[in-house]
């Protein structure tokens, strides 16, 4: 088994971010000799805008604090646009590409429509179709095309490990944004298959992603992983667990007198490994981790916690 955890190196990581990575590492320790499994970070730092090697070295020292060190080199996908821009020429030649000329305000009023079983915000399929005229002319008004899938309704059904059966169709998703900046559906595919990755487990809000990844696994020949959706983490007002919620990172923690012991009992807790007071460390709670039972709801935090 070889496992991955993929943060984006835009912040510090906070207790939702660091329960994922724990449950992967955790996946990992419990694969069983003599095949064992090996535990990878790859850092999806496309955006060069919002990543930087400061958040990348922090969010390593956190996750070494408590007890997850990778196997092997960390990867960062900045480095491998070539490999991308490799499975985009391949996707060429099978015809399954194409420009789309459509900015982010089209797309939202055209994706308002009903889109049946397309994921929401789905591509409504505007430039599916433009003959090569307006193609030539909308190259010449200067506008430079994205790249784009095109999916032909194909569907899947994920057996996941943690949220159960997942149906759901793929759609024309992204390969390359119109600064010509590789997607992040496209790089974690292409990532996922060259590290040879069979586990991915992340947060549940890319759930709904994964019928267009396994169409790109497919579409390039790639084994599929298998996958965990965590589910998220939620501040006490029950929304998505963001910086305003308070102590959510290991230094503001630290700050309020806990250390790497004292969150690893509280997210294994959470995981029902222990109790909030134990003395744990990462390894002691993979004694009784099984992914199966990681629990299917959020995990909502309390006033105090935070
Ligand atoms: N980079 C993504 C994130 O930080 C995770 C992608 C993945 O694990 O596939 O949410």
């Amino acid at each position: 088994m070889r496992g991955r955890f993929a943060p984006s190196p835009t912040g510090p990581l906070h207790l939702g971010n660091l329960r994922t990575a724990l449950v992967s590492w955790l996946q990992v320790q419990c694969a069983r000799a003599p095949a064992g499994g090996e535990w990878l970070v790859r850092m999806e730092d496309l955006d060069r805008v919002t990543s930087s090697p400061v958040h990348e070295a922090g969010q390593l020292a956190d996750l070494a604090a408590l007890g997850m060190v990778p196997d092997g080199e960390v990867v960062r996908q900045s480095e491998r646009f070539a490999l991308y821009h490799d499975a985009i020429s391949t996707l060429r030649a099978t015809g399954r590409v194409y420009e789309c000329f459509c900015t982010r305000r089209e797309i939202q009023e055209a994706a308002a429509a009903p889109h049946g079983e397309l994921p929401e915000g789905a591509y409504p399929g505007t430039c599916r179709q433009l003959s090569a005229a307006v193609r030539r002319r909308r190259l010449a008004e200067g506008r430079p095309p994205a790249l784009r899938l095109r999916a032909e309704g194909e569907r899947y059904t994920i057996d996941d490990l943690i949220a159960g059966r997942y149906a759901g169709v793929a759609d024309d998703v992204v390969l390359q944004r119109n600064d010509g900046v590789p997607a992040y559906n496209l790089a974690v595919v292409v990532d996922d298959a060259a590290q040879g990755v069979t586990a991915v487990v992340r947060g549940d809000d890319l759930l709904a992603s994964t019928p267009r990844q396994l169409l790109l696994h497919d579409l390039l020949g790639l084994a599929h992983p298998r996958y965990a959706h965590v589910p998220l983490v939620l501040g006490p007002d029950g929304q998505r667990l963001a910086k305003r919620h308070g102590a959510v990172t290991l230094a503001q923690l630290a700050s309020r007198g806990l250390g790497a012991g004292e969150i690893l009992a509280r997210l294994g807790a959470s995981l029902g490994l222990c109790t909030p007071t134990d003395v744990v460390d990462a390894r002691t709670l993979a004694a009784g981790f099984a992914i199966e039972r990681v629990p299917r709801t959020p995990w909502r935090l309390d006033s105090d916690d935070v």
